[in-house]
């Protein structure tokens, strides 16, 4: 996520500020109590209760649409190149890729043909999203996906993303508010998305890309200080082993432990659009080990994979939850440009966008397509039956064909 500043020279040690409170209040609606002397006042509180109870359900602005959340997924800096293609052989050694058991990678990830190695390396991808949904961006297939702010890095891929549009200002990693506002902070202020917005990132810049402070999203990033007195064994259980692992990045918490902040939410709340960060990819690249870039990317399929099957077990959520993975940027192309992405690596604007749900046609690879990152955040927005174009002209048009 910071590829244009070594480690001693980032800001990576400054701490996040402090989000809003994570504890959300349920959608409950109190209920008064008390019997109604006659049946003209009974009548009466039923029809109040019914107008009091109707904003609380999941109302929607589209009713052709099935979608009724919408789990957004992003694994940074990952490179369409293995999505679409697997592990790269040219890169699978010690040499280009850091590989410190060359023989073992092989045996896990490398395959006779580009399919059987984009399966063994991301399986949820490729028996669950593409068969059901779509994925755009297969340059290999005259098809592809771009970043359009030339910078090519986290924060104006991440602000690109989440607001659909480019602001020039955005032209550093720096902990520094969003001036612009995304599209989950326009949902946010809807009375049917109000306190069911939330972030949970893995780098702690996205206080600061949401605006957390002024869109009242939580945000749930980085290392988490200590838990509270009086929080319970779970809670101390997740930090004890945030604590105990060793801390390759002091920015940016293991996949892992972000994926169990947001399962620990899912226990008691029922969010409508969860926006989820994912960051190993990135970081192990800019190391240099192509090992375990992989094996992040794998992990990382596997966790994608347990949360929608929760959520798909979930009464408000199965058969009414789309899902859209995506990147804030891709890498560069070649032996030593791999580790790295920015403004000098054109190539690196280059990504993938994925979206599978009750409303997408199953249309498998998009081929023939020129698309832009810029488009996701009215996607998403459409998705949920609303038209984050007419609100904000400057946004790019939702991905074509996404929707019925
Ligand atoms: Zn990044």
């Amino acid at each position: 996520m910071l590829p244009l500043l070594p480690p001693s020279t980032s800001d990576r040690l400054a701490r996040g500020p402090q989000s809003p409170a994570f504890g959300i209040s349920g959608e409950s609606t109190s209920v008064p109590r008390r019997t109604p002397p006659r049946r003209a006042a009974a009548l009466l509180l039923v029809w109040a209760l019914l107008w009091l109870l109707a904003p609380a359900s999941t109302t929607h602005a589209d009713e052709r649409l099935k979608t009724r959340n919408v789990l957004w997924i992003t694994l940074d800096g990952l490179r369409w190149q293995e999505l679409f293609g697997g592990a790269d052989e040219s890169l699978l050694n010690r040499e280009s890729g850091g590989v410190r058991d060359v023989a073992a990678l092989r045996r896990e990830f490398w395959r006779d043909t580009p399919e059987a190695r984009r399966t063994a390396l991301l399986p949820f991808v490729w028996s669950e999203l593409v068969p059901r949904g779509q994925l755009f961006g297969d340059a290999t297939r005259n098809s592809v996906s771009r970043v359009t702010n030339g910078l090519n890095f986290s924060y104006p891929g991440y602000s690109e993303l989440l607001c659909g549009f480019v602001d020039p200002r955005i032209d550093s990693n720096d902990k520094k508010n969003n001036p612009n506002v995304t599209v989950l902070e326009w949902l946010h202020a809807k009375p049917a998305f109000q306190q069911r917005v939330v972030a949970f990132t893995s780098w702690d810049v996205f206080p600061f890309i949401i605006n957390s402070q002024r869109s009242g999203i939580p945000v749930n990033a980085g290392w988490q200080p200590a838990p509270p007195e009086g929080a319970n064994a779970a809670d101390h259980l997740r930090w004890e082993l945030g604590e105990a692992l060793p801390r390759l990045w002091d920015g940016v918490r293991y996949d892992a432990l972000t994926c169990a902040e947001l399962h620990q939410h899912l226990d008691t709340h029922r969010p409508r659009v969860i926006y989820l960060s994912l960051g190993e990819t990135d970081d192990f690249a800019h190391d240099g080990r192509y090992d375990l870039y992989l094996h992040a990317a794998r992990k990382n399929d596997r966790l994608i994979a347990r949360l929608w099957n929760r959520l798909q077990s979930l009464p408000e959520y199965a058969g009414c939850t789309s899902l859209v993975l995506t990147t804030d940027h891709g890498r560069g192309d070649d032996r030593v440009a791999w580790k790295s992405h920015g403004k000098d690596l054109p190539l690196s604007q280059f990504h993938f966008i994925g979206v599978v749900g009750p409303d997408t046609p199953a249309l498998g690879i998009r081929e023939g397509l020129n698309v832009t990152q810029s488009q996701i955040a009215a996607t998403v927005a459409r998705l949920l039956g609303e038209d984050y174009r007419a609100a904000v002209p400057q946004a790019a048009e939702p991905l074509p064909g996404v929707l019925p």
